[in-house]
């Protein structure tokens, strides 16, 4: 592994992903990493998690002008860890990561039944593999999105008088967008790597 001292990044590239630096060394136990952005409620349940593990965590509020201009909470916070912590923060992401995919999947197996796609996305997806060979597209999908490897909530779908929230489910290659109330399927589109 490889640290930029200016971004605090640790990075497995000798090449620095925020700056471009190619000055930079090992990592050292003490050097604090920047880990993730996240909500500031989350940066602060995860600082509780590490304290309970004996890892250190930084939690710097975002600038937001204005926000903190009339010292309102900021709404996102960068979360640091030293390099010695920087593996057991990952793990207790993942582990959070994992939970929320489970208990998002319940919420969608309930509903899965009444999953459906507007005729313009069937035309679309019909158009592609793998979806040009199946069945029944809109089954097809309810099967990927049964067994996504990642489900995550993308907050509230602004126009659903239901009050549905985007459901982002990552299966099979592609992202598949799901409005939670209506069980509409919105969009699918392949991963981007990288
Ligand atoms: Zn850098």
């Amino acid at each position: 592994m490889y640290y930029c001292e200016n971004c605090h990044i640790a990075s497995e590239e000798p090449r620095c992903p925020a700056c471009g630096g190619r000055k930079l060394r090992e990592p050292q136990n003490r050097d604090f990493c920047f880990l993730r952005e996240m909500p500031v409620e989350e940066g602060e349940w995860l600082r509780e998690r590490l304290r309970e593990k004996g890892v250190d965590c930084v939690v710097q509020p975002l600038g937001d002008g204005l926000r903190s201009l009339l010292a309102l909470p900021t709404k996102d916070c960068r979360v640091f860890v030293p390099w010695g912590g920087y593996a057991a923060a990952q793990e207790v992401l993942q582990e959070q990561a994992d939970a929320e995919t489970e208990f998002l999947r319940e919420q969608l197996l309930r509903g899965a039944d009444r999953l459906y796609l507007s005729a313009r996305l069937e035309k679309k997806l019909r158009k592609t593999d793998p979806f040009r060979a199946a069945e029944s597209v809109a089954a097809y999908c309810r099967r990927c999105i049964e067994g996504a490897g990642q489900i995550t909530d993308e907050g509230r779908v602004t126009n659903c008088p239901r009050g549905g929230h985007y459901f982002r489910c990552l299966a099979e290659g592609f992202v598949f967008l799901v409005n939670s109330e209506t069980m509409e399927l919105l969009s699918v589109t392949p991963i981007r790597r990288g």
